[in-house]
């Protein structure tokens, strides 16, 4: 495991990139030109200590200023079993929206008391499986949703402990699609027009939930910390007339996650500890000065955490010259594993894998493989000349790709593999074709 050669896009790869004597970028001590042949692209590589390095940062960050605070993974970003039992290790809590990713936490016996559970529109179905499995905390989003985990909790004999999820009109300044706590959004129970006083009045005369506190989170990804102070003064404001009014009981709050991560050179994020400091300032001073006891603080890192621990590996196929205009590359992904950047305008970065010391650049477009003029990857990347059979590794892809993930045009979804000390295991398989025809019924009846 040669680090000795200064890797390009260093702050940006996982920890462990390197190269080898044959020029070839290293993952976890694995070869990834190897890990292409091995076990086929597209391929996610997923390396185990940038995940443990990011899930100990934002602990040490953390609770070194604010010894009370719970760090909770946004499940939504990317949840696997091999991932799920790692967290449990690293005593992280969960983050969860629905009843399948609480499947997939429950499947490796992750601790209920440790997961919350989020969404806006929880199914009646949802929250009986999350009473049933006793998660630690339901995070309330609307009225609906007090009635109905009401009337189920007490169906099941149980007080069930909630947070209000409030929408405290603060904008972030993100993309409009990755934008939750404004006004005009669908997400918390504003608290501008009044209603999110009457929530809290409702929630504490209802005798199956049992208020414990507050959330609030902005949108993602976050890089201004200045929204952070606000969300934290605005909630901590409106939280001392409710414990005035209604002798609210603020035992937590949390400011929610978005904290960014740097995906491109030159655009830097705040580091975890600029956004600890931040935040453990604003919510110690804010208590201070209203009187209130400090409550524990949960914050929810997702992208932050896996996606700079994952790469995505892709074989060069055809490419088009147009000239005047531009080249256009194609590789064996796209849209269908990572549908960020039609989504999002997304960028990244990449490198090519068994060219990562070549100097030469030439400026080209990454498209992707599907029926669909958007399906571009990367635009205008200055990358090492390309050829076909070269292997294209994309960065920082470990968050918001494979959840995302779909079988557009019956593709199959990728192989993920976790590396470590020279060694990759393979932690989901490739779909195959009988994958793809499993929940679709032929001959019918
Ligand atoms: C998505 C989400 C997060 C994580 O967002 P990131 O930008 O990935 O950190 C945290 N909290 C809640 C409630 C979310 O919905």
């Amino acid at each position: 495991m040669a680090r000795e050669t200064k890797i390009p896009l260093a702050d940006i790869l996982p920890v462990t990139a390197a190269t080898n004597e044959a020029g070839h970028l290293t993952l976890g001590g694995c070869d990834a030109v190897e890990l292409a042949r091995e076990f086929g692209t597209p391929l996610y590589v997923f390396d185990e200590e940038t995940l443990r390095g990011r899930c100990r940062e934002f602990q040490t960050e953390f609770r070194s200023r604010y010894p009370d605070t719970v760090v909770a993974y946004a499940a939504k970003v990317y949840l696997g079993r091999a991932l799920a039992a790692i967290l449990v290790q690293e005593e992280m809590a969960l983050d969860v929206v629905s009843g399948g990713e609480l499947a997939i936490a429950a499947s490796v016996s992750f601790p209920p008391e440790r997961i919350y559970f989020h969404g806006n529109n929880k199914s009646a179905l949802d929250l009986r499986e999350a009473l049933d499995y006793g998660v630690g905390r339901i995070v309330i989003d609307n009225f609906h949703e007090m009635q109905l985990l009401n009337g189920l909790a007490l169906g099941a004999g149980k007080r069930q402990p909630v947070l209000i999820r409030l929408s405290p009109d603060v904008d972030p300044h993100t993309h409009v699609h990755t934008t939750t706590g404004i006004l005009d959004s669908k997400f918390g129970i504003p608290l501008a027009t009044g209603q999110g006083e009457a929530a809290v009045r409702q929630v504490l005369e209802l005798p199956g939930l049992e208020l414990v506190g507050l959330h609030v989170h902005l949108g993602s990804p976050i890089f201004d910390l200045e929204p952070f102070r606000e969300a934290v003064d605005v909630v901590l404001a409106f939280a001392v007339k409710m414990v005035e009014t209604h002798g609210l009981r603020l035992e937590e709050f949390s400011p929610g996650g978005g904290f960014a991560v740097q995906y491109v050179e030159g655009k830097a994020p705040p580091s975890v500890a600029e956004y600890a400091e931040t935040i453990t300032t604003a919510v110690t001073e804010g208590c201070q000065e209203h009187g209130l006891a400090m409550p524990r603080l949960i914050v929810e890192p997702g992208r932050a955490i896996v996606a700079r621990a994952a790469m995505a590996l892709y074989t060069v196929g055809s490419s088009k010259d147009v000239p005047g205009v531009r080249r256009f590359v194609s590789v064996d992904g796209g849209m269908a594993d990572n549908i960020r950047p039609p989504l999002y305008d997304s960028r990244y970065e990449a490198l090519v894998a068994n060219k990562a010391l070549e100097t030469r650049r030439e400026t080209v477009t990454i498209a992707g493989r599907y029926c669909e003029s958007g399906d571009i990857l990367l635009r205008d990347a200055e990358l090492a000349p390309l050829e076909a059979g070269d292997i294209l590794a994309m960065a920082t892809a470990g968050a918001y790709a494979l959840p995302m993930a779909s079988n557009y045009n019956a593709s199959l979804r990728p192989a993920v593999v976790l590396v470590k000390d020279g060694e990759a295991k393979l932690i989901r398989r490739r779909e195959t074709y009988e994958d793809l025809m499993r929940a679709d019924l032929w001959p019918l009846e």
